[in-house]
């Protein structure tokens, strides 16, 4: 009788005492089972056995070979091992010397599987595989998620269902202070900074309903410090019971995040130069206040400030003066506002303040007064005595606009003419204003129109001998014959060329039309006579003014003497400095230069010394009134006489009738220029007067 290696691998049945059956056993293993008997063939095996090796019904018949078996199932593609035939024999060796054999094998499918060898007592063997995959990757798994743990860069807690910690990492040490045993059994709420109760019960809820929360809160660490981190919190349940049994606390540093944050908020919500909040905080903070202000029916005020005249001291004392006395007025604005209230600087030179409590739009005109008595004094920088003034524009939340961008537009209307009305002063935005932007929005969309199409012409008004009636020359003046809207008055469009810059190209238009007009008539026999053109400021600051002029003067052949600009005194006034150097080139081109609207300035004829001047002009209205108004009479005979001593010749301009023309010319005037004597007139008009009058010798 051979020996039955099952026998002894046959414990017995707790019920009945009687063995049990092999096959039993066999197939009740979570393992692979194959008996092998003592001349080595399969006599036992459980169906497992079958399915990790990948074998068929029909290959396992009972009495097969070990080594045949494992051939078989290389040859249905079961496995590749390096080495085939010693693979197929080990087992069989091993158990040929009574010894234990193990090894793993990579099925094809890359399932790996642990094959034991038992060598039983009286020979035969016992092959027993397992299916170690997933434990393989457990394990695998387990070592990195134990490396992740230690090394994190932040920390991780991992805790009961009741947030507490059973275990803390290394990082979570560091960002606490506590040592990782001083945190086991603290609570994760114990260690956030409780200043929002309501938050930290929030966040509970949260987490007990959802089973997950992120956010940011700020820890207190050992040393009470507050700590902003970014905190994220997972449950892991219990897989039967669907009770939350754990929770793994994420804690990221995020107080150098903070910190760079708000060093970039600093630096895009601040100007540099004076530190206040600039353009982008403004608008931040209006944001902020208008629907607060909205809900309590508080009025506000926002007061926007100008300086006046500020280009200048840039221009001639440098920038660095200029941002010196920025700074200086920005500390004495903020010097006299409240705590609540709010200044920004929103531009080179100008400033926005809002003034959330104010009871009466009389609180914010007492502010603007307060602003300007603050900027009389006069600012020292560096060597230099510096003055300047505001001019205040104000608009009041809710009945000037509801939106910050309504008020701060309504506000710069308001200034625009707290400007007009003399600087150093205040106006509150009217609807007037309004109407008066609006229009001013819509000349400007039809004046881009009309240069674009060749709209505007030139008139000429001739100028005359105050005695002998003979023309002396012409002034170029601007004409908008408008499709629609019919003429528009130079008044109306020229101040808008200026402020939105057109009055360059348009200016140029004008000088290039004007001399090449000029040169025409004297082409066509017409005796030498001045041409005069109105140049503005703004055409003056240009950088190469003079040249543009002399290139004029060259294209058209006209000779300098018998162009004249006209500036206004008010323009010269603008930036005196820089105009003497810009009159004084064209001076010394040969050109002719007069002073416009004399009298409505503020300089002195002797400050007018300085320039080059050929003419001044007496303003049409100190004219207008000349018969009548004796203080007017004054000022045009006491011009006339001062213009004289300064070797000056005076032109009176908007004469209408005779009795004007007759004591003007009783008083000495020069020349006279008015619809007395004739009206502007379009080029082929004006070309027939003059003709008629002064023929070429
Ligand atoms: P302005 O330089 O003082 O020009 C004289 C203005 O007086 C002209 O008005 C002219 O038509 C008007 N005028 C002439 N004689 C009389 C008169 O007897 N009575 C009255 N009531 N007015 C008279 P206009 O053409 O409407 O021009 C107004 C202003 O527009 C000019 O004042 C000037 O400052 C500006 N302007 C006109 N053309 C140009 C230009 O080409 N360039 C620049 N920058 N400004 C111009
Ligand atoms: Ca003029
Ligand atoms: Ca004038």
């Amino acid at each position: 009788m051979t020996f039955n290696p099952l026998d002894i691998l046959s414990p017995l049945a707790p019920e009945t005492g009687r063995p049990l059956g092999a096959k039993a056993i066999v197939s009740g293993l979570p393992q692979g089972v194959g008996i092998f008997t003592a001349d080595l063939r399969l006599c036992e095996w459980s169906q497992e056995f079958a399915t990790l090796l990948q074998l068929q019904a029909e290959d396992l018949q009972a009495g097969i070979g070990c080594a045949d078996l494992f051939r078989l199932a290389i040859r249905r593609g079961a496995f590749s091992p390096d080495d085939s035939e010693s693979f197929c024999q080990y087992p069989v060796n091993q158990a040929m010397r009574g010894q234990f054999g193990h090894c793993d094998l990579l099925r094809a499918d890359n399932h790996t599987l642990n094959i034991h060898s038992i060598p039983m007592v009286g020979g035969g063997f016992a092959l027993i595989c397992t299916d170690i995959t997933e434990r393989r990757a457990n394990a695998r798994n387990g070592q990195l998620s134990l490396k992740m743990f230690l090394h994190a860069p932040d920390g991780i807690l991992f805790t009961d269902h009741d947030h507490h910690i059973i275990e803390a990492n290394p990082a979570s040490a560091q960002l606490t202070g506590y040592e990782p045993a001083e945190l086991v059994g603290r609570t994760v709420f114990g260690l956030i900074d409780p200043a929002s109760p309501e938050m930290l019960a929030n966040m509970r809820e949260h987490l007990a309903e959802h089973g997950r929360w992120d956010g940011e809160i700020e820890l207190l660490d050992k040393s009470g410090d507050k700590i902003p981190v970014s905190a994220k919190a997972t449950c892991v349940e219990d897989q039967q019971a669907g009770q939350p049994v754990n929770y793994i606390w994420l804690l990221a540093d995020i107080s150098e995040r903070q910190w760079a944050e708000a060093q970039m908020r600093h630096i895009t919500r601040h100007d540099t130069l004076t530190g206040l909040p600039n353009r982008a905080a403004l608008a931040a903070c209006l944001a902020e206040l208008l629907p607060k202000a909205q809900e309590r029916g508080q009025p506000m005020a926002l007061l926007l400030l100008d300086l006046d005249r500020f280009k200048m001291v840039n221009d001639t004392l440098g920038h660095q003066v200029g941002d010196q006395m920025l700074c200086e007025i920005a500390t004495r604005i903020s010097r006299l506002l409240r705590e609540t209230d709010y200044v920004a600087r929103i531009g080179g030179d100008e400033f926005v303040i809002i003034l959330p409590d104010i009871t009466l739009p009389a609180d914010a005109a007492a502010v603007a007064n307060k602003i300007i008595a603050a900027l009389a004094a006069s600012i020292r920088v560096e060597h230099h005595e510096l003055h300047t003034s505001p001019s205040i524009g104000i608009s009041i939340f809710p009945g000037d606009g509801v939106a910050g961008d309504t008020l701060l537009m309504h506000a710069d209307a308001a200034m625009y003419h707290a400007k007009a009305s003399g600087r150093n002063t205040f106006q509150f935005f009217t609807a007037e204003m309004n109407r008066l932007t609006n229009e001013r929005l819509e000349i400007e969309r039809k004046l881009r129109h009309a240069i674009m199409r060749n709209e505007l012409t030139l008139y000429y008004q001739p100028q005359f001998t105050a005695d002998a009636g003979q023309p002396t020359g012409v002034e170029a003046l601007l004409r908008w014959p408008h499709p629609v809207d019919g003429q528009i008055p130079p008044d109306r469009f020229i101040p808008v060329a200026e402020e939105t810059g057109l009055i360059i190209e348009i200016g140029e238009w004008v000088l290039v039309t004007a001399c090449h007009q000029m040169k025409r008539w004297l082409n066509a026999g017409l005796a030498p006579l001045r041409m005069a053109v109105n140049v503005s400021a703004r055409q003056l600051r240009q950088r190469h003014f003079c040249e543009m002029v002399a290139g004029v003067l060259a294209d058209s052949g006209l000779p300098p003497e018998l162009l004249e600009i006209e500036i206004t005194e008010s323009s010269i006034m603008e930036n005196p400095q820089e105009t003497i150097g810009v009159l004084t080139r064209l001076c010394s081109m040969g050109v002719t230069l007069a002073i416009d609207d004399f009298g409505t300035g503020y300089s002195s004829l002797a400050y007018l010394k300085l320039f080059p001047l050929d003419h001044l002009k007496i303003d049409r209205s100190f004219v207008a009134d000349i018969e009548h108004d004796l203080n007017d009479r004054a000022i045009a005979f006491g011009t006339i006489a001062l213009a004289h001593s300064l070797n000056l010749k005076v032109i009176a301009e908007g004469v209408e009738t005779e009795e004007q023309h007759k004591l003007l010319r009783a008083n000495g005037c020069d020349e006279i220029q008015g619809y007395f004597l004739s009206r502007p007139l379009n080029s082929a008009a004006a070309f027939a007067f003059l003709h008629a009058r002064c023929p070429a010798p």
